[in-house]
């Protein structure tokens, strides 16, 4: 919180509570989440914003390296609290049901950290891995039985 109090200050930008009130709210969350499901929390809880709000200040989070903003496929954005997943985390992602598994593989991590980019410092990392999950895996063996 007073990273986020500092980030605000630094930037000269209003702290406001709702700002404060998202922060709460993404790090209660836990993995990953979409833009209108934390607004929807907040909701449940008693607290309205605007998605306009929601989204600026996602972003001043993402700016702040407080939240990881993740674009699967190019089709859905999700958000991640930063201090609750290593870095170096990769991501199984369904495509028929867009489910998203985290998985930490130490083998990827010590070849990519291995390799020497000419030009450029690496920082992190995170790997995308397409394909289809087991329940859907069952349900289509299911339905070509019948
Ligand atoms: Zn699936
Ligand atoms: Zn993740």
């Amino acid at each position: 919180m007073e990273q986020f109090d500092a980030f605000l200050r630094s930037k000269q930008k209003r702290r406001t509570s709702e700002r404060f009130a998202i922060f709460q709210c993404a790090q209660s969350l836990g993995g990953h989440f979409s833009a209108e499901l934390l607004r929807q929390t907040l909701t449940d809880s008693g607290y309205h914003v605007s998605t306009t709000t929601v989204y600026s200040t996602l972003e001043l989070l993402v700016e702040a390296g407080l939240i990881l903003c993740h674009n699967f496929d190019g089709r859905c954005r999700l958000y991640e609290y930063a201090g609750a997943s290593p870095a170096s985390h990769h991501h199984l992602i369904c495509t028929v049901c867009g489910r998203i598994k985290e998985m930490r593989d130490a083998e990827v991590d010590a070849l990519i950290n291995s390799k020497h980019y000419p030009a450029f410092s690496q920082t992190s990392f995170t790997l995308n891995i397409y394909g289809e999950c087991r329940s859907c895996q069952n349900r289509r063996r299911r339905a070509s039985k019948n």
